[in-house]
């Protein structure tokens, strides 16, 4: 059972729904794994990509990662029993000869190929990601729908309030009860009227949460800190520079709702000093560690470990992404909710084609693997790798 093509490719994504407004050239890198197994004829291919919200990673893929799962020997990938690809024992392969320290992002590049890996091993069994996550780490892997909540929110270059709110009756429409839109960019009297604008379409503040995108300075972050306080708000998220863990703690102590932190720190060693040192308070904070981003499902399955050790619940974690891999993670995980992309980063972000969203909940899709070949949009991108193989 070995690794015998990788496939890679750098595509630009949009954080709008209309991919001509101005997105800084973001992009993310979608990998096929193709495997030795072969099912009516055909070799079984895991797909993964980057997540969303960081470049892509082919460069660090080519040279380094794929080439050592390239040359693996199939002991060093099979399962005790051989009959499948073991996920830890690939992740293992990927980082040999990998020193401590010095993240950065090859942590995304990891992450990526580690996504496509429990595609592939999902498929291999015959099971969807959620069931087969489940069982191999204890959690039973029964059907459930995650709680979901719409993310967007993004500035619109004109007409924004107006663009704004159609954007969250549009989610409400589609069934999504919580929603999360940016702000810190713009002076905070614009971005209260924003909030002001969203909350006019909602039952209260605990149905919307505001996602700072690390921009506000330790000084700013605690003037927006005092404004957004009155609101009581489901949370704040992303604050200020994700590493200065006394401005975490300083704001922790002055604001008393929910902040929402760590989808900006890619390892075990950051997460564990986020909670050491980051004054975060596990009663109502919520911890947003997106599993590609941070070296895959093995160095978050540790994350997760190091949290329950110290107090924090799984219900605490919403994972960053908003795509089919957090959904089956959240659910098979047990955690406390999944970000949704329903309109940006296409057609990364979402769920499969036929997915309902009731009472802003919904089930990962019952294909096997990850599912990514419900969502016909992406399935043909991933495809596409293959041409020619
Ligand atoms: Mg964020």
């Amino acid at each position: 059972m070995r690794v015998i093509d990788i496939r890679e490719r750098t595509i630009p994504i949009s954080r709008y729904a209309d991919p001509g407004i101005p997105s800084g050239g973001l992009n993310t890198t979608a990998v096929a794994v193709v495997t030795d197994v072969r099912h009516d004829g055909a070799p079984i291919v895991g797909f993964g990509f980057s997540s969303i919200g960081r470049f892509g990673q082919s460069g660090l893929i080519r040279e380094r990662f794929a080439p050592r799962l390239l040359a693996a020997r199939e002991a060093d990938l099979a399962t005790e029993s051989g009959d499948n690809i073991d996920p830890w024992r690939a992740w293992d392969c990927m980082m040999q000869d990998e020193k401590p320290g010095g993240h950065g992002e090859r942590c995304v590049a990891v992450g990526a190929l580690d996504m496509a890996l429990w595609d592939a091993s999902a498929k291999i069994a015959g099971k969807p990601l959620y069931s087969f996550l489940g069982a191999r780490v204890g959690t039973g892997g029964t059907r459930a729908a995650a709680p979901v909540y719409a993310s967007g929110g993004y500035y619109f270059p004109s007409h924004d309030i107006d663009r704004l709110t159609d954007e969250i009756r549009q989610f409400l429409d589609l069934g999504y009860t919580h929603i999360k839109i940016k702000i810190g960019g713009r002076p905070l009297a614009e971005d209260l009227r924003r909030i002001e604008a969203a909350l006019s379409l909602l039952p209260g503040g605990d149905h919307l949460a505001v996602d700072a995108m690390n921009r506000y300075t330790p000084e700013s972050a605690i003037q927006a800190a005092k404004a957004l306080g009155p609101y009581n708000l489901r949370w704040f998220e992303d604050v200020c520079d994700p590493l200065d863990f006394a401005a975490h703690a300083q704001i922790a102590h002055d604001y008393e709702p929910p902040l929402a932190v760590g989808e900006a720190l890619f390892s075990l060693a950051d997460a564990r000093n986020l909670i050491r040192y980051g004054g975060l308070r596990p009663d109502r904070d919520v911890l947003l560690f997106d599993p590609a981003h941070c070296y895959g499902l093995p160095e978050y399955l540790r994350i997760l470990a190091m949290l329950e050790g110290d107090g924090w619940s799984r219900a605490a974690c919403q994972p960053h992404g908003g795509h089919l891999f957090s959904l089956h993670v959240t659910a098979a995980l047990g955690l406390g909710g999944s970000e949704a992309n329903p309109y940006n980063f296409q057609p990364f972000g979402g769920f499969a084609d036929d997915a309902v969203v009731e009472d802003g909940r919904v089930y990962p899709p019952e294909a096997p693997g990850i599912g990514f070949e419900t969502r016909s949009r992406l399935h043909k991108v991933f495809r596409s790798l293959l041409d020619g193989a």
